[in-house]
């Protein structure tokens, strides 16, 4: 069985803070894997793990993803991640003083680490977190935060498609191109509208159909089978739903030029990078085109920035890409290396 010791060992990262919730019977885990460029930020996840050990590997590898895809976004802001391992989901008065416990945590490391919502936590819960730190965001609006980050995260996908699309086709003229998005929630759900209204095809993949057809109709497209989507036509694959899409056995399947989507974690394998490129695929790395709602909730609750300046830092997201794309190119590696190469210069 793995131990803490044994993950904690062959762990890059600056710092873990581990707590035994007693109360709850469950573990917080907040790594800092880096500080070097700012505080460490990311978001809190909430979620039942088989062991505590898993919760712990998991919030240290997605802290080292925070760490890169802050760099990128150059935001000032370093990389870390918080998962709350509980034994069921709590609801009611016992969420709310788990995340007072979890919250007073968070206020001890006096900044060092800066939160916002994840995987099965909202804006709703960062408000109650937000009575006892001042040290998270992604709060709701009715309290002074930017809301849901997903709509500000699909502008940022949106650039980044017409980066992709310049890049392969030498305009980013979106009519007439087809697009697919998988995934009709918070992201997939703006990002379909944007589409439509730039002129886009757009075809809608979800495992709820209800979801599908509001969002289709809503873009002025159509929907598509969610089993069947690995083997649509269209110029543009937006993975909006799940991680872990682009494999060894879907990619051969794609049918499309251009993968740019907002899920984390799209390569099943590092190796699948080096898949995509021998298939003539251009890959959008996930951490980079997905970087909008980060971008956004840092701007407007941590800077007292404008929505100008998020709105031009969104559009910087495809300057990035370019960035990517020209490096990956001209050193003959795929757009992942080239993404990892340039969080690494920044980090160095
Ligand atoms: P969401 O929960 O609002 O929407 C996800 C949608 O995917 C749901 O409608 C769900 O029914 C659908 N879905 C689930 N499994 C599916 C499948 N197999 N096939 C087709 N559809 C399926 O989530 P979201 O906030 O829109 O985020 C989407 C993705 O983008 C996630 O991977 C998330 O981690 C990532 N992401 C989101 C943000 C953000 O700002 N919300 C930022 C960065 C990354």
């Amino acid at each position: 069985m793995t131990t803490f010791e044994d993950l904690l060992e062959h762990w890059d990262g600056e710092q873990a803070v581990i707590r035994r919730d007693r109360e709850s019977g469950g573990w917080i885990f907040i790594c800092m894997h880096s500080t070097l460029l700012g505080p460490a930020a990311g978001g809190t996840r909430l979620k039942v793990y088989d062991t505590p050990a898993d919760g712990l590997r998991d919030a240290m590898r997605l802290s080292a993803g925070m760490t890169a895809k802050l760099a990128v976004a150059d935001l000032g802001l370093g990389g870390g991640k918080a998962v709350l391992a509980v034994r069921e989901i709590p609801t009611g008065d016992e969420r709310r003083a788990l995340l007072h416990r979890y919250a007073d945590m968070v206020a001890s490391l006096r900044g060092g680490f800066i939160t916002s919502s994840d995987v099965g936590t909202g804006e709703s819960d960062m408000d109650v977190m937000a009575e006892r730190t001042e040290h998270v965001f992604g709060r709701s609006q009715a309290k002074g935060g930017a809301g849901d980050p997903g709509p500000f995260t699909a502008v940022g996908v949106f650039h980044g498609i017409k980066a992709s699309l310049a890049q392969v086709y030498g305009t980013d003229d979106l009519s007439g191109r087809k697009v697919l998005v998988q995934g009709a929630g918070s992201v997939g759900g703006s990002l379909a509208e944007l589409l439509g209204r730039g002129g886009a095809t757009v075809l809608v993949a979800d495992v709820d159909e209800a979801r599908a057809d509001s969002v289709a109709s809503a873009s002025g497209g159509s929907t598509v089978d969610a089993e069947s989507l690995a083997d649509t036509e269209c110029d543009v694959y937006a993975p909006c739903a799940l991680g872990a899409t682009l494999s060894a056995s879907t990619i051969p399947r794609l049918r499309s030029r251009i993968v740019a989507g907002s899920a984390n974690n799209q390569l099943a394998t590092p190796e699948d990078a080096e898949r995509l490129r021998a298939a003539g695929i251009l890959y959008a790395p996930d951490y980079v085109i997905n970087a909008g709602g980060a971008i956004a909730i840092n701007f407007l609750e941590l800077n007292g920035r404008t929505q100008a300046d998020v709105d031009v830092s969104l559009a910087g997201i495809g300057d990035t890409l370019r960035e990517i794309y020209a490096r990956a190119e001209a050193e003959g590696i795929t757009t992942a290396a080239a993404a990892d190469a340039l969080a690494a210069s920044r980090l160095s």
